[in-house]
């Protein structure tokens, strides 16, 4: 039998081994798909043609505040897309379930994120990750003005990345010159009622909340945030009310990825959302916020490693969901990966040994004392 002091030794020598093991497999995966040039960065929002192709990074945060990140996860972009479930959070707290629903579904369409005919028989856009549903989410954030609204807005990100958050003002002004589109699907909506007056001060705000700029790094603490049921596991600062994350997961897991949610359901198995930066996030609950950064599109907008990397690591972690049902499950668990799982080829990092606890859910307590453990590699 273990004297405690044995199994602290032991429990401390797994956690070493399990860092390891998760650092060695993003590293795996980038230096596997690095090279890979296929997709386009997006330009039809004429600011993002500007970024580097090549760009690439991949980081992954765990609730108790441990961060794993590879490649470019400093460089900033913008969160475009990946904006939209945390600004559903905001709307439901501000109005709460019965009365977003009115203005917003939680049906996935099967069409691009820019559909624009697609409203239900009520005229509701079909869920808050397309881009109509999303202006109608922006539409209800509450507060008197502009300003205000954009002052809450900018706050609730600042909880969810545990820093201020700032709009990229190149990105804003050119999709606010060009987002003709976007300006059309406000348009109907204030035909049919689905949104109020404001339309342009409503697009500003849309555009403005699309323009924030986030690292890799900032996505994977979000997403953490997420699978820590709310907390930021940085800060320890609550930015979702415990009452919503089931509803902003479900619509991330229906309808996140747009014309491509189905499949991704089908070979991720989990909840994510992507934005046309480049930027996908993934939330394992209970375990891991995942993002990866690498600006090259395919033709339904989603980031074309991005997609790789994650199929990959929900694959080899037994990250799905519906993995839990497995005999041999490692139900999403990175603590519980057996080495067999590991990308081939991956080997062991020996020198990020830290002491460091994990309670017994695998979730920290929200601590703003929660030790950050970087795991870093930058190419
Ligand atoms: N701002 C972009 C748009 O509305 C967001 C689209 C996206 O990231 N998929 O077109």
């Amino acid at each position: 039998m273990n004297t405690p002091s044995k199994q602290n030794e032991s429990n401390s020598m797994r956690s070493i081994t399990e860092r390891s093991r998760i650092f060695a497999a993003l590293n795996e995966l980038h230096l596997k798909y690095r090279n890979l040039g296929e997709g386009a960065v997006a330009d039809y929002i004429p600011e993002l043609a500007r970024a580097n192709p090549d760009w690439f990074a991949i980081c992954a945060v765990t609730p108790d505040g441990q961060i794993y990140e590879i490649g470019d996860y400093e460089q900033q972009f913008t969160i475009q897309s990946m904006s939209k479930p945390f600004v559903y959070g905001l709307a439901l707290e501000d109005h709460g379930r019965d009365a977003v629903l009115q203005r917003v579904g939680v049906e996935p369409t099967g069409d691009a994120f820019n559909s624009i005919i697609k409203l239900d028989s009520s005229n509701r856009p079909h869920n808050p990750c397309v881009n109509a549903g999303a202006i109608a989410t922006t539409s209800m954030i509450k507060g008197n003005g502009p300003t205000e609204r954009l002052n809450r807005m900018l706050e609730l990100f600042r909880k969810y990345i545990g820093r201020k958050a700032y709009v990229d003002m190149s990105v804003f002004m050119s999709e606010r010159t060009t987002g003709h589109r976007n300006r059309a699907i406000a348009y109907l909506m204030l035909n049919f009622g689905m949104i109020e007056n404001e339309v342009e001060q409503i697009l500003d705000l849309y555009f403005q909340q699309c323009s924030i700029l986030v690292t890799c790094r900032d996505m994977a603490v979000m997403g953490a945030t997420l699978a820590n049921g709310g907390v930021n596991p940085l800060t320890g600062e609550r930015a979702l009310d415990a009452n919503y994350i089931r509803d902003v997961l479900t619509v991330m897991y229906t309808c996140g990825m747009y014309d491509y949610a189905g499949e991704w359901a089908y070979s991720v198995g989990l909840p994510a959302k992507s934005g046309v930066a480049g930027g996908i996030f993934a939330v394992v609950p209970n375990k891991l916020g995942i993002a990866v950064y690498s600006p090259r599109l395919d033709p339904r907008g989603n980031s074309v490693r991005g997609i790789r990397v994650c199929e990959e690591l929900s694959q080899n972690f037994g990250m799905h969901l519906f993995d839990a049902l497995l005999d041999q499950s490692v139900g999403c668990a990175p603590d519980k990966t057996p080495a067999g799982s590991l990308p081939e080829g991956a080997v062991e990092v020996g020198d990020q040994a830290t002491s460091h606890s994990i309670n017994e859910n695998g979730c920290a307590s929200g601590s703003a004392n929660a030790a950050n453990i970087l795991n870093s590699v930058r190419r």
